[in-house]
Order: structure tokens, then C-alpha cells, then sequence
């Protein structure tokens, strides 16, 4: 999210005063600043979903939790678990590679050789793309290039 655009910020703000009144608690301005400048490498559709899902993460007995707003860190844990769940499940829907996302080939002298599927290529050049980038994705990158360089050296083999 963009914490300069106004209606952004809004919508930002917006989510977080929904998340403490699940727990009846009145979230100030400074409270959102600090959250906003904790999520804001995070896309909007992303924290809304993540808040609901760190809310469910939470101990459901723990009584005292209930009545506590969930913290920037939890919403952030949740968030990179569901980007993590939808990679994977990205790759369990290709069939070339049954969601390995690598495929082995034999080459020519015989010997066994490792190449990036095509559904792992396309997640890197859409990786390599994004715009709103989070810090994980910054970290991927190095990787994501590796990803991309191997796949079409094979590819012009
Ligand atoms: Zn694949």
C-alpha cells in the first residue's frame, strides 16, 4: 500500500479500527501510524485478509488474547503465510511438473539434469515485475533472477 495516497491510507485506517473493534477497543491515530508504517510494504487486499486470518490463528481459548487487538507483527506472520500458501498452491495446479516446479531431463551424454518448470519461470518474471514489492520479495530476487536465467538457458539448449 501507498501510505501517501490518501485513500489508501484510508481504507488502511479503515481496516485496522474494524480490527480493534472485533476486540472492542478504539485503535488512535498514532496506533494506525504505527501499523501503517509496520504493513506498508503489504498490498490492502492482502492485511484485510491477513487480519482476519491472524485472528484465527490466535489460541481460541486464551481468553485474555480475545479481548486484545491483533498486533502489526501477527497480521505480518499471517500475511507471508497466505503468500506462501498461494505459491504453493500455484504450483500444485501445473500439470508438467505436478506441482514439483523443477522437472528433470536426461541429456544427451546421459546425464541428469535439473531445469525450472515453466509455472516456477512464470512466478519469477512476475516476481521480477511487481511494482508494490515487499521487503521478502526484494530478498527473493537474487533468487527469482537465478530462476529466470536457468530457465532459458535450457530453453535454448
Ligand atoms: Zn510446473
Amino acid at each position: 500500500m501507498n501510505p501517501k495516497d490518501p485513500k489508501e491510507k484510508e481504507e488502511f485506517s479503515r481496516l485496522i479500527k474494524k480490527a480493534g473493534a472485533k476486540v472492542a477497543k478504539t485503535v488512535t491515530a498514532e496506533i494506525i501510524d504505527a501499523y501503517c508504517d509496520y504493513l506498508k510494504d503489504y498490498p490492502l487486499d492482502l492485511i484485510e485478509r491477513a487480519i482476519n486470518q491472524a485472528y484465527r490463528d490466535r489460541d481460541q481459548d486464551d481468553i485474555w488474547l480475545k479481548t486484545q487487538i491483533v498486533t502489526s507483527l501477527e497480521i505480518e506472520q499471517a500475511a507471508k503465510a497466505i503468500i506462501e500458501d498461494e505459491g504453493r498452491m500455484e504450483h500444485a495446479k501445473c500439470s508438467k511438473c505436478n506441482g514439483m516446479a523443477w522437472i528433470v531431463a536426461e541429456r544427451k551424454d546421459g546425464s541428469i539434469v535439473a531445469h525450472p518448470c515453466e509455472c516456477l519461470y512464470n512466478r519469477a518474471v512476475d516476481a521480477l515485475q511487481k511494482k508494490s514489492r515487499t521487503r521478502k520479495d526484494r530478498d527473493n530476487d537474487r533468487y527469482m533472477k537465478v530462476i529466470a536465467r536457468s530457465y532459458e538457458a535450457y530453453q535454448k539448449r
